[in-house]
């Protein structure tokens, strides 16, 4: 939540603004996403405009997640900026406007749902450690990154590999 009432009224009157903040729960996405009260490092412009206040944002966190391929884990870093318009709470907008429209409620912006929104629209949707990421071992599940020589001394007979191919596609799903 941001106080807009230093801000001023006055249509052209800016502000900067810069703070740090714990990172919401859920900031990211399952396999990738800023932990839970990491700090994010916010920088605004407020700017007073006629309908509300116009708040440009940016922002800086750490992220932890999972490789796709292989699971490793992966730290990253993450800037987004974003930019949205607080409508004043008095302000009329056309009723099959109003679902759109982010109020100031107070005087005070809630940032998160912007925030949540650039960091998820920013991320990978399948992260990996690395752009070539051989990924794991389908016999074994060796990490191919580790061992990129791994092989295995008696690959499947091709007599037996579509009765094994069989055998997982029976096999019950993980859900
Ligand atoms: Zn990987
Ligand atoms: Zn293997």
């Amino acid at each position: 939540m941001l106080d807009t009432r230093e801000l001023g009224r006055r249509p052209g009157s800016q502000r900067q603004v810069s703070r740090q903040v714990p990172a919401p729960a859920d900031l990211g996405i399952e396999v990738l996403h800023v932990p839970e009260g990491a700090p994010v490092d916010l920088d605004l412009r407020l700017e007073s405009v006629m309908e509300g206040v116009l708040v440009t944002g940016e922002a800086r966190a750490t992220l932890e997640g999972e490789c796709a391929r292989c699971l490793e884990p992966i730290s990253d870093e993450i800037e987004v900026t974003f930019q949205e318009l607080y409508v004043y709470e008095q302000h009329q907008t056309p009723h099959d406007e109003d679902d759109e429209v982010s109020r100031l409620e107070d005087d005070l912006v809630d940032l998160e749902p912007q925030l949540r929104d650039a960091v998820v629209l920013a991320l990978p949707f399948q992260p990996l450690c690395r752009d070539d990421c051989p990924g794991l071992c389908t016999e074994c599940g060796a990490r191919l990154a580790d061992d990129p020589d791994h092989s295995h001394e008696e690959p499947i007979d091709p007599r037996w590999a579509g009765l094994a191919a069989l055998q997982q596609d029976e096999a019950p799903r993980g859900d």
